[in-house]
């Protein structure tokens, strides 16, 4: 489905606003994790809001033109003295999806590095994409509201402060910087400056520098008009110096422009009565599915048809210690002689991925893993599990817990940011120490749980019935959008 009509008209007394996204990832056609799930969804459930929202990401290699139309050609895009020339691709969705196409830049294998290695030039790379957000607003997309997504989005307020201050197109438009992760910040030394044509007089500490670094999260934190992150939790948790990353004060500092939105999902995507991706459908009035996608699970990972009676846990993560990966290398050992088993899919950190390997080396059939990215196995494991781990060390929202919950696979999760604003006593179990103790003893009352069977169906029910859609979250958005341009 095309997104209408490439541009139309801004109609300044609507009571509703013409965003642009500008992402690094966005589902379908590009993601690492829940940033992507976001930006692809968020912009169709403005709709019932009346809110246009257009989306702008790189064309990545990865991203094959085939099935693209091509809308813009030729968009020059300069920074200081380079010239980077750009066209500008529409994908087939239910809102305007642009793709940026520069492919001595994003033409490469990886989003943001291979090999484990960032790109050394992603400096350029997404500075770039902030000023062909720009460029697209003037030519393509009129934007009222900029709504820039993590840091390789943060320059966009930078650039609408200085280089277009005082262009008339830009005029009244608003930015909205959204923290999916403060854990990634675009850091770079003080000498890219001048390749990024920018005001040197940016670079303050209330700007953009960062302990005589460049950073463009801070660029959006300090100069963006509004800042949200995606639970109410870790927008508190941010202004202290144990999840702030060394910007808790910079956060502080914009306490009354912050607020906390919950992410929210798209339930066509993630249901399991309706899942293309699951060997069987089931539903809250018939689980007889959920068996069959047990029996399927463990026969795909060559798991013994025995943990059939006992609890299988599922794990589909980034590999990273942000998501609890060193407090599983503390409890493994115990964990498997609680007769339960695991399955796990996961890419990131060599280390953890060698931790993985080595513990499905050491217990076999028991603890079965795939290292790799495979969204088809994320659904499979969704569906086919009882339990769902997430043991963050901090987690901005989390989105498996929230699918975990309408798949009946109950989650056990540290009790941190989104984790703990989604999962309640009754549809989960939590912990709140980051200790490798605390989790086993979670575990440990969960596989209690599990022996008294109905008792564990109400809890699996409980979780089916929630509704993390993004009717409440998109509101949210939109009366924010509202906000900043003073049409509330
Ligand atoms: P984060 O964005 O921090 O990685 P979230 O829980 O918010 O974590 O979102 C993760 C998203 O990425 C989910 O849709 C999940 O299914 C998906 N995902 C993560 N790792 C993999 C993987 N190895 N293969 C397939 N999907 C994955």
């Amino acid at each position: 489905m095309w997104g209408g009509p490439a541009y139309s008209a801004p109609c300044y007394n609507s009571p509703v606003a013409r965003v642009l996204m500008v992402s690094s990832e966005a589902a379908p056609l590009a993601k690492t994790g829940g940033l992507a799930d976001v930006v692809g969804s968020l912009p169709s459930a403005l709709q019932a809001y009346g809110d246009e929202a257009a989306v702008l990401i790189p064309r990545y290699g990865s991203i094959d033109l085939k099935g693209l139309r091509r809308v813009f050609e030729r968009l020059p895009i300069h920074l200081g003295p380079t010239r980077y020339d750009a066209s500008v691709y529409q994908a087939p969705a239910e809102f305007p999806f642009y793709l940026l196409d520069c492919p001595p830049l994003y033409g490469r294998e990886g989003f943001y590095g291979e090999s484990g290695l960032d790109y050394p030039d992603n400096h350029i790379r997404f500075a770039v994409l902030c000023r062909g957000a720009i460029a697209v607003a003037r030519t393509l997309f009129k934007t009222e509201v900029f709504h820039c997504h993590d840091w390789q989005a943060g320059l966009v307020p930078a650039y609408l402060r200085t280089t277009f201050a005082t262009d008339p197109t830009f005029l009244g438009v608003k930015t909205l910087f959204t923290i999916h992760n403060l854990g990634y910040q675009g850091l770079f030394p003080k000498t890219v400056l001048p390749e990024l044509a920018l005001d040197p007089a940016l670079f303050r500490p209330d700007g953009l520098e960062f302990f005589g670094s460049v950073s463009y999260v801070k660029g959006g934190i300090a100069l963006a008009d509004a800042l949200n992150t995606v639970s109410p939790t870790y927008a508190k948790q941010i202004q202290t110096p144990e999840y702030g990353f060394g910007l808790d004060g910079a956060l502080r500092a914009r306490a009354d422009a912050l607020s906390g939105i919950l992410n929210g999902v798209d339930y066509r995507d993630w249901n399991p009565e309706t899942d293309p991706l699951i060997p069987a459908r089931y539903s809250a009035e018939d689980l007889s599915g959920k068996r069959a996608c047990k029996e399927a699970l463990l026969a795909e990972f060559g798991l013994p048809h025995d943990a059939m009676e006992r609890p299988l846990i599922g794990m589909v993560s980034r590999l990273t210690r942000q998501k609890g990966a060193d407090l599983l290398t503390e409890a493994a050992g115990q964990l498997v002689a609680e007769d339960v088993y695991l399955v796990a899919l996961g890419n990131g950190d060599p280390e953890y991925e060698e931790f993985f390997e080595g513990m499905a080396a050491e217990f076999p059939g028991r603890v079965a893993v795939r290292i790799g990215f495979d969204n088809g196995l994320a659904h499979r494991i969704e569906a086919g599990a009882d339990m769902f781990l997430m043991p963050s060390h901090y987690e901005p929202c989390g989105l498996n817990q929230i699918y975990s919950l309408k798949y009946g696979t109950v989650p056990v999760v540290r009790a941190t940011g989104g984790l703990d604003d989604t999962i309640e006593a009754g549809t989960g179990f939590k912990f709140q120490e980051y200790t490798g103790a605390a989790l086993l003893e979670a575990l440990r009352e969960a596989v209690r749980a599990y022996a008294n069977g109905p008792a564990w169906r109400d809890t699996m029910l409980r979780g089916m019935a929630k509704d993390f859609s993004w009717k409440i979250s998109a509101a949210a958005y939109s009366a924010l959008y509202r906000r900043l341009l003073e049409r509330t």
